[in-house]
C-alpha cells in the first residue's frame, strides 16, 4: 500500500513537471494588449509561445454579456475617432468587419438635466455650468502644454488645482455634476486625484478626432479582439481552439532570473521559458495574486502601488415599456444630486436595440464600490427612486438588473488606469521597464493612451518587439534598464 502511495506521488510529481513546457515566451492573460503580443510575436516568426489566461475567454475588460434579448458591454464600449490625424486601428477592424456603433451626441444635455428632487433645470443654467467646465478644460490643456514644454522639470498638478487656478472650481450640485460627466465620466476618479499633464488634451481626441461611437452589435465589443487572435492563433466557430492558449490557468507565482522563468499555476501546473510578458491591470499587480521570486524591486513595487485604477460602473436595467422619450436628442439624460455622482449618467438604448426598454445608469468611483458592496435589489430600489424623481411616480419597476463587479474581480480590481497627479514620467518609465526576463505590458504601460482598449493594444505590440528584439538580436532592454534602474535606487 506503502510503495503504491509512492508510486502515485511519483506519477503526479512527473506529471507536473512534464507539463514544465519550454517556450520562447509566456504571455499572461489574453487581454487585449496579451493577445496584441501574441499577434506581433507570431507576425515575428516567433511561433513558439504560450498564453495562460485565468478565465475561460479571451477579451479581459472588453465582455460583452447577455441582458434582456440583447448583447450589452459590461467592460469597453466607446470606440474614439473619426476625423483625426490617426486611425484607431480598433476602428478600422470595426469598419471591416460591420460592428455596429451609434455616434454618441451629449450636445443635448442642456436640455436634459434634472433636479434632485425632480423638474428639469433650465437651458440656461446647464449651459452656464458647461461654460465653466468649458473654460476649466481650455485653460488646462492650455497650462497642460506648458507644463509639458518644459522638459527639464517633471512639474505636474491635479485637475481640481487647475480648475482652483482658474477660479472656476465647481461649487454647486449642477456644477459638480457637469464636472463629474466632464471628468470621472472619462477617469473614472474624480478631479482631486486626476493629473492635469497627463490627461488633457485629450490624447484619444487629438489623435482621433472628437467623435465617440457606442458599441452595440449582438457580436460584441470583444469581436475586435477576436479578429486580432485570428491572425495570431488557431480560431474555429467564433473561438480559439490554438494549443498554445490554455484557459482557467491562474498564474499564482512567478520566478524570474536573468535567462529565464519559471510559472505556477493555481492548479500546480509549471510552466517554464525564456521570458515572460505580464498583462494582468495594475490593479491584479497591486493585490499580490502573483507572487514575484525573488521580490519585485523597490522601484518597480513603487511604480505598481503609485499608479492608480479608476472603477466605472455601467447598471443595465430592464423595463416592461418604456416611459422616457425617444427620438434625436434623447439618447442621455442626467440628474443632479448632493452626492457627486450620484446616478448621474444615463442611458436609453432605444436607438440601438429599438423596442429593448433597456437603459443603464453610469456610476464611477466610490459610488462604484459602494454599490458593488450592496445587494442587487438595494440598487434597483435607489435607482427606481431616482427615475421617479425624474419620470413620475407611476413608471413600472425594472424587471431586471445587471451590475458588474470589476472592483470585486480579483482578476481586474477595478476598470481602466488613470494617471495620477505628481506621479511621474520616470515612475512611469519604471511601470512598463523590464526586469530581466519579465516583461510588463497592458494598458496602464502606455504613455499616452493609458485607459483605453486601443492603449491595451499599442502595448502589447510594443512590449512584444523588445521580447522580439531581445530573443532575435539578442538587444535585450530588459537589461539595459535593470542595470539603470537599479543604479538609479542603489544610492
Ligand atoms: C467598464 C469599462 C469600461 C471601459 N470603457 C472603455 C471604452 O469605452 N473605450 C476604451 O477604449 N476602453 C474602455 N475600457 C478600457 C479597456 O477595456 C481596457 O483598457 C483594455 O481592455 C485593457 O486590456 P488589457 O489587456 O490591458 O487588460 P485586461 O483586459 O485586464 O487583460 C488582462 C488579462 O489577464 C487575465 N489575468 C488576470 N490575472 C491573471 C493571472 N493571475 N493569471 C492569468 N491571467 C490573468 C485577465 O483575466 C485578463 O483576461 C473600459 C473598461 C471597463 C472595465
Amino acid at each position: 500500500m506503502k510503495i503504491l502511495l509512492v508510486l502515485l506521488c511519483i506519477t503526479l510529481f512527473v506529471a507536473l513537471v512534464s507539463s514544465a513546457t519550454p517556450a520562447s515566451v509566456i504571455i499572461v492573460g489574453a487581454g487585449m494588449s496579451g493577445i496584441s503580443a501574441a499577434k506581433q510575436l507570431q507576425e515575428a516568426g516567433i511561433y513558439d509561445y504560450l498564453i495562460l489566461e485565468a478565465t475561460d475567454r479571451i477579451g479581459g475588460r472588453i465582455h460583452k454579456t447577455q441582458f434582456g434579448g440583447h448583447t450589452v458591454e459590461k467592460g469597453a464600449n466607446w470606440l474614439h475617432g473619426v476625423g483625426g490625424p490617426e486611425k484607431n486601428p480598433m476602428f478600422e477592424i470595426a469598419k471591416r468587419i460591420n460592428l455596429k456603433n451609434y455616434y454618441s451626441d451629449f450636445s443635448n444635455i442642456s436640455l436634459n438635466t434634472y433636479k434632485q428632487e425632480g423638474g428639469k433645470y433650465s437651458k440656461e443654467e446647464v449651459e452656464a455650468a458647461l461654460n465653466k467646465t468649458e473654460s476649466n478644460e481650455e485653460f488646462g490643456t492650455e497650462f497642460a502644454e506648458k507644463l509639458s514644454a518644459n522638459k527639464d522639470v517633471d512639474d505636474d498638478m491635479s485637475l481640481l488645482a487647475a480648475e482652483r487656478l482658474n477660479n472656476m472650481e465647481p461649487k454647486t450640485a449642477l456644477e459638480r455634476m457637469i464636472d463629474f460627466y466632464s471628468f470621472d465620466g472619462e477617469q473614472a476618479e474624480s478631479p482631486r486625484i486626476t493629473s492635469l499633464k497627463h490627461v488633457l488634451p485629450r490624447p484619444e481626441y487629438t489623435l482621433y478626432g472628437e467623435g465617440e461611437y457606442f458599441v452595440a452589435d449582438e457580436r460584441g465589443f470583444e469581436s475586435i479582439v477576436h479578429e486580432y487572435a485570428k491572425i495570431a492563433l488557431a480560431y474555429k466557430n467564433g473561438g480559439v481552439i490554438d494549443a498554445r492558449l490554455y484557459y482557467n490557468k491562474v498564474v499564482t507565482e512567478i520566478e524570474y532570473s536573468d535567462t529565464g522563468v519559471t510559472l505556477k499555476t493555481e492548479d500546480g501546473r509549471v510552466f517554464q521559458a525564456k521570458t515572460a510578458i505580464i498583462s494582468p491591470s495594475v490593479g491584479v499587480l497591486q493585490s499580490n495574486l502573483i507572487k514575484f521570486k525573488p521580490e519585485l524591486p523597490l522601484w518597480k513595487r513603487r511604480a505598481i502601488d503609485e499608479f492608480s485604477l479608476g472603477i466605472y460602473t455601467k447598471i443595465f436595467l430592464k423595463f416592461p415599456r418604456r416611459f422616457w422619450p425617444t427620438g434625436p436628442g434623447t439618447e442621455f439624460f442626467f440628474y443632479v444630486h448632493q452626492r457627486r455622482g450620484y446616478y448621474a449618467i444615463w442611458q436609453q438604448l432605444d436607438n440601438e436595440y429599438p423596442g429593448s426598454n433597456i437603459m443603464f445608469v453610469t456610476v464611477a468611483d466610490q459610488e462604484s464600490i459602494r454599490i458593488e458592496q450592496q445587494p442587487d435589489s438595494k440598487t434597483k430600489a435607489e435607482a427606481m427612486e431616482v427615475l421617479r424623481k425624474i419620470f413620475g411616480k407611476n413608471i413600472p419597476d425594472a424587471t431586471d438588473i445587471m451590475i458588474p463587479r470589476w472592483n470585486s474581480d480579483r482578476f481586474y480590481k477595478g476598470t481602466f488606469s488613470n494617471w495620477p497627479a505628481g506621479y511621474t514620467e520616470e515612475k512611469h518609465n519604471h511601470l512598463r521597464a523590464p526586469i530581466g526576463s519579465l516583461y510588463f505590458t497592458g494598458e496602464h504601460t502606455h504613455a499616452q493612451l493609458f485607459g483605453y482598449a486601443d492603449g491595451a493594444y499599442f502595448a502589447g505590440a510594443e512590449t512584444a518587439n523588445d521580447v522580439i528584439s531581445c530573443l532575435k538580436r539578442k538587444v535585450c532592454k530588459g537589461n539595459i534598464n535593470m542595470n539603470i534602474t537599479e543604479h538609479a535606487f542603489e544610492n
